[in-house]
């Protein structure tokens, strides 16, 4: 009819006596209609997840324009109380943005627009945001300029906002969490480091999986749904770049991603 139909096929090669291939048996599966339906869940949660991006949007814009005034106004008590709501909007937005992507990733709808991006500007950005939201200081960040590469400057500010926040996520209140940019063999390096719960050496190989999450008595108290790496390592696959993780429980734990330097 010249549909497109989506097949599972599932099958096993034969190998002959003097051990090449002799022949193939498999079972062909049409799986349209679950396929279909998959793709239905996909684009209502990005649907979804779009709504509800829009009023949070003009929300933080409001809560600004307030925490403005009310630093003016020295009113050090509505200027506290609105940090506060400006954080639980940048929290809500980092996890709508990540179920968002998710989708997109799924149906194959994930869009990347490259082009020539400094990385110190994107990270000295988003540490500007967070210092307009979170009043403890304790990011420390060191970034060479001049590291270029060809990126879309709105996922990677996805990665290392969910980097960051996973830093303040598993790390108690009072450590420091450092971040460094720094040119290694040809790439632009990204470093951040924490002081926080750390992750043991078995949960390691997994970290990157979709849905993953180490389960300890630690992390059970700690919400999260598992995509923020497995989003943050395609972002970066789709860069030719690598993502990696040293760690050491009850040390902390220090996540890198490289990305190729544009030669000029
Ligand atoms: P989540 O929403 O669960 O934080 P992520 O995909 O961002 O999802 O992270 C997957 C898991 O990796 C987390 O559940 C946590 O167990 C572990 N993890 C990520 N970052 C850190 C970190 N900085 N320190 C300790 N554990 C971490």
């Amino acid at each position: 009819s010249g549909d497109r139909r989506w097949m599972r096929i599932v099958g096993k090669v034969k190998a002959g006596r003097e051990g090449g291939f002799e022949s193939i048996y498999a079972v062909m599966m049409d799986v349209t209609d679950q396929k279909q339906d998959e793709q239905r869940k996909n684009d209502f949660i990005a649907m979804v997840s779009h709504e509800l991006k829009t009023p949070l949007t003009s929300m933080k814009g409001y809560i600004q324009v307030i925490q403005l005034k009310a630093k003016l106004g020295e009113n050090s008590f509505a200027e506290r109380a609105l940090e506060g709501a400006g954080r639980q909007i940048e929290r809500m937005t980092n996890m709508i943005n990540g179920f968002l992507n998710l989708s997109r990733l799924e149906s194959g709808k994930m869009v990347m627009e490259f082009r020539p991006i400094e990385l110190s500007a994107v990270v000295k950005d988003i540490i500007e945001e967070y210092k307009t939201t979170h009043a403890d200081n304790r990011v420390f960040s060191n970034c060479e300029p001049g590291l270029f590469i060809n990126g879309d400057a709105d996922k990677l500010d996805h990665v290392i906002n969910n980097l960051i926040s996973n830093a303040f996520k598993y790390s108690p209140s009072n450590s420091n969490i450092y971040i460094e940019c720094f040119e290694q063999d040809g790439k632009a390096v990204f470093k951040i480091k924490d002081e926080g719960i750390g992750i043991p050496a078995e949960n390691l190989p997994n970290l990157f999986e979709r849905f993953y999450r180490v389960e300890s008595t630690h992390t059970k108290t700690i919400a999260g749904f598992g995509i923020g790496l497995y989003l943050s390592a395609e972002i970066i696959n789709r860069h030719n770049g690598t993502i990696w993780v040293e760690s050491k429980v009850n040390e902390g734990s220090v996540f890198y991603f490289s990305i190729p330097l544009l030669k000029s």
